[in-house]
């Protein structure tokens, strides 16, 4: 595996946190290179559950080196908390290394967020509200230079930076939204107590990733997100502000794309979506509440129940395409246990003519009709099965579909949350 891009193929929530998990027992160096604490993974270790939102799930191998590298965007009172709830739990966060240029999500960028997506109304996003589009919108503008992680260690560096973005960012809250402004003291000392405590992680990343590639150390990239919410390549504007993409992995961490030997796509074996925008194949009330209910469909960030429908073929072989996969791991299988028989998307058809893959025009998706194919289900459960010959015939059969309409090998399966409920290779 030497260095691996873990990827979501559809719109997020996909299961990558307990991939990223598997694959980082055997890594030197795990990574998160773009997004902030609007991704949300679960990991469930023994009886232990453990929710992280910011900080790689490979913090919790303490052997293993952890980086926020400088695609991300870092709350540092979320970053904070994250920490003493890992610390209180065992897990020191030694490992833990930050990009020195990581761009920093201030309180006002939450502001702003919410302001925002209330005064789009019906036409809201469907943002998760904690200042990530706005960071990074800020950092695109380049002016006032905003707050980067290195400054959250020199306290007159950091007032100076507030006080720059409130001069411009008061005049937004008060002309735009009719907000009071804010005062530069309080937001920094609302900032500082957080910042005293994360700033010791900033480093240059650059040079710790670059290295381990040179040495040849296993680094797992972990993608936030998925493929369909990258900011160019999803369903816009229904997306992120960052690149999940594979390619983000390289824009997000500094090496190049030789420097990737293989990248692993995450398929779930069905579809959801958080919030607004296009979703081709959503079942309708009856079969998304099963799904939903059998599959704990809740976002672990937000709460919010999560739109559910089923195996897009169309979507998963895009997302081969443009994430250029090696390889497929396929998760939450065991949620179709009860199906009697399981529609799969294997084409969009728009105004008479097939399609195989997602169109470039986001609104033509809204055109298009799934065609799908009934594969039969399986009804026992998969969840104590541990090896390819043990999965039913029917089950088999789900999974080659898979390995067929993204034209890669299905090399993992998961089939339930814990880490021992994997089967490897076909
Ligand atoms: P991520 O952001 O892509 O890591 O996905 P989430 O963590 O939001 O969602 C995955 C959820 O599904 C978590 O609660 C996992 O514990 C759980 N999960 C992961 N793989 C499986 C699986 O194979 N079966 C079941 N039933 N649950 C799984």
């Amino acid at each position: 595996m030497p260095t691996t891009i873990v990827v979501g193929a559809q719109w997020g929530d996909e299961g990558k946190g307990k991939i990223t998990d598997i694959l980082a027992e055997n890594a030197d160096v795990v990574v998160r290179y773009q997004g902030g604490n609007n991704a949300g993974h679960t990991v469930v270790i023994g009886d232990e559950e453990f929710k992280l939102h910011l900080i790689p799930s490979g913090i919790l191998h303490p052997n293993c080196t952890c980086i926020m590298a400088d695609g991300t965007v870092i709350d540092p009172q979320v970053l904070a908390q994250e920490i003493t709830g890992l610390q209180q739990r065992g897990y020191a966060c030694e490992n833990l290394r930050i990009s020195c240029n990581a761009h920093v999500i201030m309180p006002y960028h939450r502001l702003l967020d919410g302001l925002a997506e209330e005064a789009r109304g019906k036409g809201s996003i469907g943002t998760t509200r904690r200042g990530i589009g706005p960071a990074y919108t800020d950092k695109t503008a380049r002016m006032p230079c905003p707050v980067r992680f290195a400054d959250l260690s020199d306290a007159q560096r950091l007032q100076d930076i507030i006080a720059d973005q409130l001069a411009q960012k008061n005049v937004i809250l008060q002309a735009l939204y009719n907000h009071l402004a804010l005062d530069p003291e309080e937001v920094f000392q609302q900032v500082w107590p957080s910042a005293q405590m994360v700033g010791k992680y900033a480093t240059d990343t650059r040079k710790i990733i670059q290295e381990s590639t040179q040495r040849g150390r296993r680094i797992v990239f972990e993608g936030a997100q998925g493929t369909f919410l990258d900011l160019d390549y999803g369903t816009y504007p229904f997306v992120t502000s960052s690149h999940p993409v594979a390619g983000g992995a390289c824009l997000g961490t500094g090496i190049g794309p030789t420097a990737i030997d293989e990248v692993t796509l995450v398929c779930k074996a069905y579809t959801t979506r958080v919030g607004a925008g296009i979703l081709p194949t959503e079942a309708a009330d009856d079969a998304a509440d099963q799904l939903r209910d059998r599959g704990q469909e809740y976002g672990t960030t937000t709460g919010r129940p999560r739109r559910c429908g089923w195996l897009d073929g169309v979507v998963l072989r895009s997302a081969a395409l443009v994430n250029g996969a090696t390889s497929v791991a396929m998760t939450k299988l065991d949620v179709l246990d009860t199906l009697a028989t399981i529609p799969v998307c294997v084409g969009y058809e728009i105004e008479g003519v097939l399609l195989d893959r997602v169109p470039a025009w986001a609104d033509d998706l809204h055109k298009v009709r799934p065609v799908y194919e009934e594969l039969p289900g399986w009804q026992q459960s998969l969840e104590e099965m541990r090896e390819w010959a043990q999965l039913p015939p029917a089950a088999q059969a789900y999974v080659e579909k898979i390995a067929e309409l993204t034209g890669v090998p299905v090399t993992m399966i998961s089939v339930g949350p814990r880490r021992e409920q994997t089967i490897f290779g076909e």
